[in-house]
């Protein structure tokens, strides 16, 4: 039994849910810290409902230094999974000074502590939106940054920063894990994704049509070069990508370049808008009625990643099928048609 304690920052979010899921089957000890702005603690008492064993939390915002020192004085964890940060592409153009602020300061004051603490074992949750959209497809590692709006950014700034580091300091064993886009649940349907508000991206807005709570899709295009018109992406079961990040805590224990361990979490396979809304009615007999609008600003026509070096360096692949991911998509919507209502 693996006793190490990991540290997993905004785990009572979506992917680090099911991550920690994951890491406590793998024999891991976990604490979570979370400031639950766009989660609830419903998440936490599920995930110990799967699991079986309880584990400690935090309620505390990672860009709070002094408390954040407190919990390594007490947890001396072992690693830090760091999901905690805003994701929304859209809200970030609106609110620029607070991604930037959350998602950096936030990064800034862990990094801070970590290294007090002699704690040099990182993975960071990056994003398939720092490579240069003009870039080939399927990504590769070394492709083209850039980014056009602060979420991606903020990202970025923070690649730089973890590499800036790493570069100076070879005590420091970091991963930085690429997600393409992240999709599914926990196959028991007690964890899913659940966020404040209303969802924008696609297979939660597929899953409230096909439940009733949206009348209709609106599809961003179908005039894109690809086989039906409609943008295709490469989705990756989130336990699959939590699995990722097992995989990564195991390889940055060897790791010792003068670079991040640097990885895109995908599958390399991309299904377009029109084939996730029929895999979506064949898991969940419903019809899912839609309309083509305009193409939404900034968005690309594909995007798939290269996954061959996260096969290499991490001995990963993503292995669940869309059907699967629609099924448990399906399930988790059925029983928690409005998020985290109840224990
Ligand atoms: P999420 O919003 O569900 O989870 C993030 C968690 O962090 C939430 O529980 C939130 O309450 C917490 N949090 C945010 N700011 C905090 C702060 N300052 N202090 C403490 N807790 C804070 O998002 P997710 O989908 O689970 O994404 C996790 C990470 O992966 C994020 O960094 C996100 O940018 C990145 N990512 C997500 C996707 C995606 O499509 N879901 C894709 C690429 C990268
Ligand atoms: N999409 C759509 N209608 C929606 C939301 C998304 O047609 O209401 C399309 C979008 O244009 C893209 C795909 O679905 O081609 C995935 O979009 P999502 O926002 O989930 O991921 P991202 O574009 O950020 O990769």
């Amino acid at each position: 039994m693996n006793k190490k304690k990991i540290l997993i920052t905004g785990g009572a979010g979506y992917i680090g849910s099911h991550t920690c899921v994951v890491l406590m089957q793998a024999g891991f000890e976990i604490v979570v810290l979370d400031n639950f702005c766009n989660s609830s603690e419903i998440a936490l008492t599920r995930v110990k409902k799967i699991v079986g064993r309880d584990f400690k939390h935090y309620v505390l915002d990672v860009r709070d230094t002094d408390s954040l020192r407190n919990v390594f004085a007490v947890e001396k964890p072992f690693a830090v999974i760091h999901f905690a940060g805003l994701k929304s592409v859209n809200e970030s153009i609106d609110q620029a000074l607070n991604y930037y602020d959350n998602n950096i300061a936030g990064t800034l004051s862990l990094l801070k502590v970590m290294k007090e603490s002699q704690v040099y074992k990182l993975i960071f949750s990056s994003s398939a939106t720092v490579y240069q959209q003009s870039t080939i497809m399927p990504i590769a590692e070394n492709s083209l940054l850039s980014a056009c709006q602060p979420y991606g950014q903020s990202k970025l700034m923070i690649e730089e920063i973890i590499r800036d580091i790493v570069k100076v300091d070879a005590n420091w064993q970091v991963a930085i894990l690429r997600y393409f886009n992240p999709v599914g649940n926990h196959e028991s349907g007690l964890i899913g994704e659940a966020p404040c508000g209303k969802p924008n991206n696609l297979l939660p807005l597929i899953s409230q049509v096909a439940s009733g709570e949206l009348a209709n899709l609106s599809i961003f295009g179908n005039d894109y070069p690809t086989l039906d018109g409609t943008g295709v992406r490469d989705y990756v079961h989130v336990m699959d990508l939590a699995k990722g990040h097992v995989a990564a805590l195991q390889a940055i224990e060897s790791w010792h370049e003068a670079l991040p361990l640097t990885v895109n979490l995908g599958t390399g396979r991309g299904y377009s808008v029109l084939e996730m809304i029929h895999a979506f009615e064949a898991a969940s007999a419903k019809v899912i009625p839609y309309k083509m609008v305009g193409r939404r600003a900034g968005d690309l026509a594909v995007c798939l990643a290269d996954p061959s070096l996260a096969a290499t360096l991490l001995d990963w692949q993503a292995k669940e099928s869309i059907e699967k991911i629609c099924a448990d998509t399906w399930l988790w919507q059925s029983m928690n048609p409005q998020g985290y209502t109840e224990i």
